[in-house]
């Protein structure tokens, strides 16, 4: 069963704070579910769009490195500084994060031990162009929170992150990158954490309220290993869906 891309990519229309519709894109048996909404605010950035990409998997692929440097090398031509990637692992409370500068050549050399591994559930990948922070291995995405169950790859720019920062970092939370993305990590941790019942699609909704400037990003947490959110506003994200799983990706190459 394979559905097309207008049925999941739901566009919200609203003025202030935008809702989102979980999409369940698989039967609930299953246990799949993916996340996708389209924040369309007029994107309040100047800057022009940083190039890079994004491809993000969950499901029931047993070779989900593979898929996920494959998208990463089919994203090569839109240009960028360095490359990473988030894996969720059965049984693991952290996230695997591997994260290199340079090629994507440098990242599958890295992750080759991981090739074909079982219990990989989810992963979020990215390609980085910098704008904020130089380009290196802790600046790369994914971008996690403090305790590294979260992991967040963006593309574009979060034009208020430094009173962000500054509020968050007053409130304990600790950075580890110059990045403007890093505050969208910390944020959806910090509604996880304020309320306990919301899901995960529901924690990125509201922490994007708090956000100015453009993205497309992905979110997984390995205490929601069936979810993948997506979400984007003046930078590009789609979804495909199989019946074996759920991709965002930046393009359809
Ligand atoms: N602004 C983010 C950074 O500098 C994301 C850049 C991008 O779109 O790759 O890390």
């Amino acid at each position: 069963r394979s559905r097309g891309l207008g049925d999941v990519y739901k566009r919200q229309h609203h003025h202030h704070i935008p809702s989102i519709t979980p999409v369940h894109l698989l039967p609930a048996d299953q246990n799949i579910t993916s996340s996708f909404f389209a924040l369309n605010f007029a994107a309040t950035t100047k800057n022009s769009m940083p190039p890079c990409g994004i491809i993000a998997y969950c499901g029931k692929e047993h070779n989900v490195v593979e898929t996920l440097i494959d998208g990463l090398e089919r994203l090569e031509y839109r240009g960028y500084d360095s490359a990473g990637m988030g894996l969720t692992r059965a049984g693991e409370a952290q996230m695997t994060r591997v994260r290199a500068v340079g090629k994507v050549a440098n990242l599958k050399g890295q992750t080759a031990g991981l090739v074909g591994e079982e219990g990989i559930l989810a992963g979020v990948a990215h390609t980085r162009w910098a704008t904020h922070g130089a380009p290196s291995v802790l600046n790369c995405h994914p971008h996690a929170n403090v305790d590294e169950s979260l992991c967040l790859v963006h593309n574009g720019i979060v034009e208020n992150y430094a009173s962000l920062r500054t509020q968050l970092q007053a409130r304990g939370f600790k950075f580890t990158s110059e990045t403007d993305t890093e505050v969208m990590a910390h944020l959806v941790d910090d509604m996880l954490r304020t309320y306990p019942d919301t899901d995960l699609a529901e924690a990125v909704r509201l922490a994007l309220t708090q956000i100015e400037g453009t993205f497309g990003l992905a979110v997984t947490h390995t205490k929601f290993p069936g979810t993948l959110v997506g979400a984007r506003r003046g930078s590009p994200l789609i979804v495909g869906v199989t019946e074996v799983g759920v991709v965002c990706k930046t393009d359809h190459t």
